[in-house]
């Protein structure tokens, strides 16, 4: 099996014990279909949404602290974490206390993304490749976000050395209709239509 692509993993599995943690490790990819987003909530130390794109076999990931909104003036603080492994894309649950990042997780969006005209240039670089150049948009098909958005970097990256920040945007078209990002602690899951809080009392339900 093509475990990990190319060690993209490391930094993931690195931070994680799979014998303490429900997080999947990452095993395998499926190929010939729409590539996939997932926008998941995540009340860890902060409460932060993750944004994760699949590319190139695994899922791209930024924490955007107040969410994703369909409103064109709202530029979101993006920060990006270490690539997960396609599994994770449905991973509801709560990681345990003591772990790397604790706290309960729910998927509040998903579906597929097409890239939008990748890069800035026109050079014809694909999508993997705008976002190394630190540019890159994209068309959402979620069961909540919805239209084009563009992440863009803005700090960092490259020969810099420091910490890469980014923005994520919603552009112009007919479905930017202006709607906020959720009350995180009133969001509910796409997938199993739970709340951050009924994740949490269920998993401590399951361990007594
Ligand atoms: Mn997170």
């Amino acid at each position: 099996m093509n475990d990990d692509r190319d060690g993209k993993l490391t930094a993931y599995r690195g931070k994680r014990r799979f014998d303490r943690t429900r997080e999947p490790r990452g095993e395998g990819a499926d190929a010939g279909r729409k590539p996939v987003f997932v926008v998941q909530i995540h009340d860890a130390t902060s409460m932060h949404f993750d944004f994760r794109l699949e590319v190139d076999g695994v899922l791209k990931s930024w924490s955007v602290p107040k969410g994703p909104t369909a409103d064109v003036h709202d530029k979101r603080l993006a920060m990006p974490t270490e690539d997960h492994p396609m599994e994770y894309r449905t991973f509801e649950g709560v990681i345990s206390e003591g772990e790397y990042g604790a706290g309960p997780v729910i998927v509040w969006d998903e579906g597929t993304y097409e890239p939008l005209a990748a890069g800035t240039d026109g050079k014809g670089r694909t999508f993997a490749e705008a976002l190394e150049h630190g540019h890159a948009s994209f068309r959402l098909d979620g069961s909540k976000l919805h239209g084009a958005y563009a992440l863009t970097r803005f700090r960092g990256g490259e020969e810099s050395g420091e910490r890469e920040s980014w923005l994520l945007v919603k552009k112009k078209d007919a479905r930017a209709d202006g709607r906020p990002a959720p009350d995180p602690h009133r969001a509910r899951s796409a997938r199993s239509g739970r709340t951050l809080r009924q994740v949490a009392e269920e998993a401590s339900e399951e361990t007594g």
